[in-house]
């Protein structure tokens, strides 16, 4: 008879003992790894596939060997790339059992304490970003997963009001989907519009104003030329650069007067909702149709998660719906997790979610949220105090850009063929290289209105006022190294 084998129990030891061992020294890492991809792929030469397999530690222990010095310090404090949030350990623990139990979350008969667990994760999300209780959840990968679903419901929906099946007879003689959504949409958006074949250019671009959120006259512009067919309209709450929210309560309703889906990107934006500090941002959100959220960006779960919200629950279940004869169909009064994503089998990726939303709380969500919005200030605050340096948004949020610039400091005359943008653009390039190379923190850069910028994204859970500091003081110090280089001098 088959029973646990305990040969195993050492490489499970060694495993938690390394993760404990990492994250205890995280905050000490220096922000950059010391390996680059191919430093990486090297350490694996010469490692054959074997014939014969290793021993259990010895398989982990060929990964401790190897992987530490390709990791960046994602999870520590000083980290400020893209938008990421930290891997909590309390969603990390949940993580691990989660892995342990070895759930396959496709159905409530074949695993009734995944089902479960999402369905009580999903009551207490909704409560959290005060959305309709009425609403459905798929829990998904992240916001990329969470925007193509709700646009697929939304795809159906639409359709099925003009007497088409889309699930079942595809697009083909469809009757044509008017898309709106702002030229400064998240690149996933257009990503979903792309896999559902909506196509990426086949829409109307609203244009954005300088902040990121959407021209409400344009938009009002492309509603009058929208004629009268079904009608998709893409907003956002959170620009991946600015924070810029769109304004919710004038665009929804003029939206939903003409009949249209309205479909809200709140990859992180959306939990200003739960922050009663933040909330006015994120005003009239609620009117929406559906909305995309993560929950590994400011939730702060292990990665991957995120969240699809639907108000139309049916239409969501008949976009994710797989005709399987072998499968079990839920009732009403049961939820099959497969129902609202586009996969089968995966991960219970509610066990996380309730136990990092039990130990945060309400309060302890809207604490965090405020407080990355205050440090985010303060590194605004800290960085624009040295000469030749601007911040470019309003820090509304988490989300702070950064431009370096020699301006009219002597003698930062622009060179043969530059102009000065284009001097400033090689400026903020070599500082953003020096910053990374310091590794005290890390930031990235971006483009922002056709210029080069910093992008700094405070939303790791343990950030705090010394690791906004040291940051801040290390950029300055990057950059004072830039102007020395070039010669730029300030009076
Ligand atoms: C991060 C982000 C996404 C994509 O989310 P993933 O979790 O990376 O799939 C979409 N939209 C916005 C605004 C984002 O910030």
């Amino acid at each position: 008879m088959s029973q646990y084998d305990d040969r195993f129990t050492s490489a499970l030891q060694l495993a938690f003992d390394a993760a404990m061992q990492y994250r205890r020294g995280v905050h000490d890492t220096p922000a950059q790894p010391v390996d680059s991809y191919a430093q990486q792929l090297q350490r694996w030469e010469g490692v054959a596939l074997p014939a014969q397999g290793l021993a259990p530690e010895q398989a982990v222990q060929a990964l401790l060997d190897r992987v530490p010095p390709g990791l960046r310090a994602m999870t520590g404090g000083r980290f400020f790339g893209w938008v990421n949030g930290a891997s909590h350990p309390v969603g990390l623990a949940a993580d691990w059992l989660t892995a342990a139990w070895g759930q396959n979350a496709a159905n409530h008969l074949a695993a009734p304490a995944a089902a479960a667990a999402e369905t009580v994760a999903a009551r207490w999300l909704l409560e959290l970003l005060r959305l309709p209780p009425e609403c459905s959840v798929g829990f998904v990968t992240g916001a990329t997963m969470a925007n193509f679903t709700a646009l697929a419901a939304a795809r159906s929906a639409l359709l099925a009001r003009e007497g088409w099946d889309v699930e079942a007879d595809g697009l083909y003689g469809a009757p044509p989907l008017t898309v709106l959504v702002s030229e400064e949409a998240h690149v996933t958006v257009y990503a979903g519009l792309q896999y559902l074949g909506l196509g990426r250019r086949r829409v109307r671009r609203v244009r954005a104003q300088a902040d990121g959120s959407m021209d409400a006259a344009d938009f009002e512009r492309a509603l009058g030329e929208a004629g009268v067919g079904p009608l998709l309209v893409l907003l956002q709450a959170g620009h991946v650069n600015t924070g810029a929210c769109d304004d919710f309560r004038r665009l929804i309703p003029l939206a939903r007067a003409r009949g249209a889906w309205v479909h809200v990107d709140g990859a992180f934006g959306l939990w200003a909702r739960a922050c009663p500090g933040r909330a006015a941002l994120v005003d009239g959100v609620e009117q929406a149709d559906s909305w995309a959220t993560d929950g590994h960006k400011w939730l702060q779960l292990p990665y991957d998660s995120g969240f699809v919200i639907v108000r139309d629950a049916d239409a969501h279940r008949r976009a994710m719906t797989a005709a399987a004869s072998y499968l079990p169909a839920a009732q009403a009064a049961e939820r099959d997790p497969t129902q609202y994503v586009p996969e089968l089998s995966r991960r219970a990726r509610g066990f996380a979610a309730c136990a990092l939303l039990l130990h945060l709380g309400r309060e302890g969500v809207a604490a965090m949220v405020q407080r990355h919005c205050e440090l985010a200030r303060d590194m605004a605050d800290a960085l624009a105090r040295e000469p030749g340096v601007a911040v470019l948004n309003a820090v509304v949020l988490n989300q702070v850009l950064v431009r370096f610039s020699a301006g009219h400091a002597a003698p930062g005359a622009p060179r043969g063929g530059e102009d000065a943008g284009q001097v400033d653009d090689a400026l903020n390039a070599a500082v953003i290289a020096r910053v990374q190379a310091d590794a005290t923190c890390f930031a990235g850069g971006t483009r922002w209105h056709g210029r080069w910028v910093m992008r700094i994204s405070v939303i790791g859970f343990s950030a705090d006022p010394d690791d906004i500091q040291r940051s801040a003081d290390a950029i300055r110090k990057a950059w004072r190294a830039v102007r020395r280089e070039e010669n730029i001098q300030f009076s």
